[in-house]
């Protein structure tokens, strides 16, 4: 595996092959999500590479940057192991300079759900990533529906901007208690861990409801809180797959999203239906 910081060196090196590229975007402290990401990309695509880079852009201020997991060493193994081809693991000198043209979120999708709490969230999410895509031009790029608002957002990115790179969504991987895996997750004490399953089963409750032709999403998001009390709620929501409230379930094109914050600790978690 070859590690690589200097993004024109990554470029000119994946320049030499015409073989298929499958890109891994992350923040690093990987994970069996993540690894679901790279497995995928190593079945479809002919190079596989993965970046590392705790984006310094997307966090606000008093959030969680500095003290953000890292496990580089432990990274390297992982990626080794999975067969990725290419790491990429540049600095915040590497990627950004002073005064810089942006790229901002939208108006309105940018600024609900997570983007409520995080103004600016997802401008720095998409303004990274905009970068990865040009340093890497992959064939196909793999993002986890776990961060269901990101992946939306990075879509119509790519749609809006005539982008040639095929977004690839991948299932939500669990622990086998229910909690969704994440780098934050190590943040939870064991009891605050606990109160977290109220997530899943709240996600678990609602997908009962739905099975018993229960649709209407007022009621399924009140049921929801009653599980998740008292825990502190930022969002319960139900959307259709182009991210708009629904007064209804609709198979096929629904979206459930939960945030809550546990001690200090955001999380996400969601299903589609
Ligand atoms: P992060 O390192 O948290 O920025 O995540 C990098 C990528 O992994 C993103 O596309 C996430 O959506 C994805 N990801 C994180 N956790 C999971 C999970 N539990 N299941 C599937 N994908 C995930």
């Amino acid at each position: 595996m070859k590690i690589i910081s200097d993004p024109l060196e990554l470029k000119e090196h994946l320049k030499k092959s015409n073989s298929s590229v499958g890109f891994v975007p992350t923040m690093g402290a990987l994970h069996e999500g993540h690894i679901a990401l790279i497995k995928r990309a190593r079945q479809e695509n002919e190079i596989v590479v993965v970046s590392i880079f705790v984006n310094p852009t997307q966090f606000l201020a008093g959030e969680d940057l500095d003290k953000y997991p890292k496990k580089d060493d432990a990274d390297k193994k992982i990626c080794e192991l999975a067969g990725v081809d290419v790491l990429f693991f540049p600095t915040a000198e590497d990627m950004y300079s002073n005064d810089e043209v942006k790229i901002c979120a939208p108006n309105v999708r940018g600024y609900v759900l997570e983007g409520a709490t995080r103004p600016g969230h997802f401008s720095g999410v998409l303004r990274v990533v905009m970068k990865l895509l040009n340093i890497v031009s992959p064939t196909r790029a793999y993002f986890g529906k776990k961060d269901a608002q990101q992946l939306n957002l990075i879509s119509l990115m790519v749609k809006q901007f005539f982008m040639d790179v095929e977004i690839v969504p991948v299932n939500i991987v669990r622990d086998s208690d229910g909690l969704a895996l994440s780098s934050r997750n190590v943040y939870l004490s064991k009891a605050q861990r606990e109160e977290a399953l109220k997530i899943p089963k709240s996600l678990y409750a609602a997908s009962k409801l739905i099975s018993k032709n229960i649709l209407d999403t007022v009621k399924i998001k009140e049921e929801m809180h009653a599980i998740l009390s008292p825990l502190e709620i930022k969002y319960v929501e139900i959307l259709n797959r182009d991210f708009e409230v629904i007064e209804k379930v609709q198979i096929g094109n629904t979206v459930i999203l939960v945030e809550v914050i546990v001690g200090e600790t955001r999380l996400l978690d969601n299903i589609w239906l």
